[in-house]
This record gives structure tokens, C-alpha cells and sequence, in this order.
């Protein structure tokens, strides 16, 4: 079986909150994803030293160039992931497609997917509504004073 993730990470890829934001959005979250047996679900908060794949797993079907709008090989960005481990230093990359330097945040996925140096994760979320709901990122923006974008994943 495979494991499902829904996670919030900040727009800007280098963005990281004070420790103390983030004690308190995981408090938060843990109250808004309750898992009445404690089993379930895992919500996590993570620190990443370089800017790291948040992305959507197997939920990736395409992958579009932005400066040639050819499709990117989806092989190509899985070899990628695999031999970086998913940690970048520098988003630029050369895309095979039309061999011009793009930052990899600026590929479009069918399917959204991130890169960042912060995440907040619910993994197997117990309750039916299964995604963070519109409130629910605003009042988490409103802890961290920065705008997020939700991932939705099958890993
Ligand atoms: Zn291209």
C-alpha cells in the first residue's frame, strides 16, 4: 500500500519560520487533523538544510517546459530526483527539451508540486476531508506570515 501525503509548504523556496511558528502550527494541525486512535496518520514538521522535492509522487503525468512548452520527459525528472536524493542547492537546471537553463520551480506539473525548505505533513490523514481546507491555510499562513501552497501526494 502506498502512503498518501497532504502537506503545505511556503511559496517562496528558501523560506523557513522561527522554531516557535512552527511548534505552534503543528499544534494546530494535530487539532484540525484529529486520528481518534492515534494509529493512523502522521502529521510531521520539517526543517530542511537544502531546498528539497515536495512533490507529487506517482500523481505526475506531465511536466511542461515554460520557456519551449514541449513536454519534459517524465524519466528525466525522476533520474534527476534520484541522483540529487531530492536536495538542491540551485533550482537551475538544464531541461532536455529545448537545452536552455530553467528553474525547476517554474516547470508546470499536472499535478502540483514544490520544492522548499520547510514542510508541514499529514501523512494517511484519518478524517474525511482529507486536504487542508481553505480556512485551514489561511490560519496557518496567518501563524507563519507567509503564503503556502498544498501539496497532495501518493508516494
Ligand atoms: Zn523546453
Amino acid at each position: 500500500m502506498s502512503d498518501f501525503y497532504v502537506s503545505l509548504i511556503p511559496t517562496d523556496v528558501n523560506w523557513q519560520p522561527t522554531k516557535e511558528a512552527a511548534t505552534e502550527v503543528e499544534t494546530y494541525v494535530r487539532r484540525v487533523f484529529p486520528d481518534p486512535d492515534g494509529v493512523q496518520q502522521d502529521v510531521t514538521v520539517e526543517f530542511y538544510d537544502r531546498i528539497t522535492v515536495v512533490d507529487a509522487g506517482e500523481n505526475i503525468r506531465q511536466i511542461t517546459c515554460p520557456r519551449c512548452d514541449q513536454n519534459i520527459p517524465l524519466d528525466w525528472y525522476g533520474d534527476l530526483v534520484e541522483e540529487t536524493e531530492g536536495e538542491f542547492d540551485s533550482l537551475i537546471v538544464t531541461v532536455p527539451c529545448c537545452e536552455t537553463a530553467v528553474a525547476l520551480d517554474t516547470l508546470t506539473f499536472d499535478w502540483p508540486s514544490g520544492f522548499a525548505r520547510f514542510e508541514i505533513a499529514v501523512a494517511n490523514p484519518a478524517r474525511t476531508e482529507y486536504t487542508f481546507t481553505r480556512d485551514e491555510i489561511s490560519a496557518v499562513e496567518a501563524i507563519l506570515g507567509h503564503q503556502l501552497r498544498q501539496i497532495v501526494a501518493h508516494i
